[in-house]
């Protein structure tokens, strides 16, 4: 393969995501070109350990053939048919009820979308009519978290908490705020500013903090006029960040006392990923709401969907009339065939299992030993998902600058050597298929710890 002219058509006709441009046009890129388990490889013939599972989607491993099957099966047999007004077909069916029985118990719907930005979106929807329809029309505010990721439709981007997307974004969707994020390392140890300045309370009385902002927030709305919380249970994008113990069951407490719906987005920690099906029953919640995607068909085929509780479902189907609002994509055939062997084969392996018993906390022993190196202010992980602080001052756990972009170059480094890590700010975060093995976490921390090296 000729990579020089991928890289130069990719440069003069492809806009990427989440890329500078203009960066992107005089660097180039990388061109990944096949895959296999938990490695990716390249047109200059590397081969990389993928610690991100792709966008923390590809939770079977690459290469499986059990899901090509089941979607060149699907193509044959109707490649599309919509679910609009009465029209199903058997794989969308077999979804839903599989979904649902996977569920929490009063979770016994499912709204179909091509995505998780589009989940979000229906979520906004579900929750403002669930509320009319409740005759409580002002019940209409959504309050989401800082620094969270639902997103990139308007209404993902605008319900997530993320400043840069808000300066670029133009006017976002209105009735939605935002409140602290219980990001202990970020801003209870470190201070506000990840300053140094060390709070005098530990992470259990910040947790407490954080849930007790969720609810002055209400109070300052006014609970007639809040009609849901949308949260990760940990956040993914904004960095791995694992919330303390104390902070969900405070969170829950004060939802229950002001009547306001909960919304889980389980885009990234739903199917298995810290060790049960749902991260809402990791964390003992009962959510109203649920979105999913990305590990729902391991990444194979675009989809993803809103699974709803009884109390939300109810009022929608008796008193909702038609709700106008769906996809093209929603529940496509193909999609859901895929995602159906792909829930299948998790199941069959005991994937979810493994992951709490076994894998998971293998992860823990290995990666929190990267604790002890001089760039690392913490080392913490959680099922299949991990994080690394950098700091330039381990003693006092201060923060580089933030042009120096180190997180970026730990990144790059690591990449060179053959592992894929993502970084947000000096955060370096991974998410791996969760096959991963024993001697592969061993060749991801040993990578790690080089790039660490490297990067110092
Ligand atoms: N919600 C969360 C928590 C996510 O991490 C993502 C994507 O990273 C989304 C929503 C958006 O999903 P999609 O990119 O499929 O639209």
């Amino acid at each position: 393969m000729n990579t020089e002219a991928y890289r130069q058509l990719d440069r003069e006709h492809h806009l990427h995501p989440f890329t500078d441009f203009k960066a992107l046009g005089e660097e180039g890129s990388r061109i990944v070109t096949h895959a296999k388990g938990v490695y990716i490889h390249d047109s200059e013939g590397h081969r990389i350990l993928d610690a991100m599972a792709g966008l923390w989607c590809v939770n079977l491993g690459y290469g499986r053939e059990e899901l090509v099957e089941a979607a060149t099966v699907q193509l044959r047999e109707l490649p599309y048919y919509n679910n609009f007004f009465k029209s199903t077909h058997p794989p969308a069916v077999k979804l839903a009820e599989a979904l649902c029985r996977l569920a929490p118990s009063h979770m016994n719907r499912v709204f179909f979308t091509g995505s998780g930005s589009e989940a979000n979106d229906t979520v906004l929807r579900m929750v403002r009519r669930y509320w009319t329809l409740e005759g409580k029309p002002d019940k209409q505010w959504v309050i989401a978290r800082e620094n969270s990721y639902h997103g990139s439709t308007v209404a993902g981007m605008s319900l997530g908490g993320m400043a840069p997307m808000h300066a670029q974004g133009g006017p976002t969707v209105p009735k939605i705020a935002h409140v602290r994020q219980p990001y202990w390392f970020g801003e209870g140890r470190l201070g506000e500013g990840g300053d140094g300045e060390e709070r005098r309370f530990g992470p259990e009385a910040f947790g407490r903090e954080c849930a007790a902002a969720l609810e002055a927030k209400i109070q300052e709305l006014g609970e007639e006029n809040v009609a849901a919380f949308i949260a990760e249970p940990l956040q993914g994008a904004g960095g791995a960040i694992i919330p303390p113990a104390s902070y969900w069951p405070a969170v829950k407490e004060v939802l229950a006392r002001y009547n306001v719906l909960l919304v889980m987005d389980e885009v990234i920690c739903g199917f298995g990923r810290l060790g049960e099906w749902f991260g809402s029953v990791y964390y003992d919640l009962e959510p109203d709401l649920m979105s999913i995607a990305k590990g729902l068909s391991s990444g194979y085929l675009p989809i993803g969907g809103v699974l709803v509780g009884d109390r939300v479902a109810e009022t929608l189907i008796e008193r909702g009339g038609e709700f106008v609002h769906g996809f093209t994509y929603s529940g496509h055939p193909v999609c859901a065939a895929v995602a159906l062997k792909n829930l299948e084969l998790m199941q069959a392996e005991g994937i979810v299992e493994r992951v709490r018993e076994d894998i998971g906390p293998y992860l823990f022993e290995r990666w929190t030993t990267l604790a002890e190196h001089p760039l690392v202010g913490e080392a913490r992980s959680l099922g299949l998902v991990g994080a690394l602080e950098l700091v330039a001052d381990k003693t006092h756990g201060k923060r580089f600058a933030k042009d120096l972009a180190v997180g970026n170059l730990c990144r790059d480094i690591s990449f060179d050597l053959g592992l894929v890590m993502r970084s947000v700010g000096d955060t370096m975060i991974i998410s791996p298929p969760l096959v991963i093995t024993r001697a592969e976490i061993d060749e991801l921390v040993r990578l790690a710890g080089a790039a660490l090296d490297e990067t110092a």
